[in-house]
């Protein structure tokens, strides 16, 4: 249920919201184990984002106050 959850941080809302699915939901690809070591905690599945920026963008939101 992690990978799921780093692919779709608003995955409980989405539920919440009577959505079974999400948009892009996770691949399950596991790139963001590899990236796990040495980089911030995010889907590095690029296939899931319109650009590699859109990617680094989402991982890196993480970062930014609510
Ligand atoms: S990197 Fe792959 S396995 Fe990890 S959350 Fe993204 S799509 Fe899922």
């Amino acid at each position: 249920m992690a990978r799921p959850l780093v692919a779709n941080r608003d995955l409980v809302r989405m539920f919440a919201d009577g959505m079974d699915r999400a948009p892009r939901p996770c691949t399950y690809c596991n790139k963001c184990l590899v990236n796990a070591l040495e980089n911030p905690l995010g889907c590095y599945d690029e296939t899931r984002y319109g650009s590699r920026e859109e990617m680094v963008a989402e991982i890196m939101g993480v970062f930014r106050s609510a």
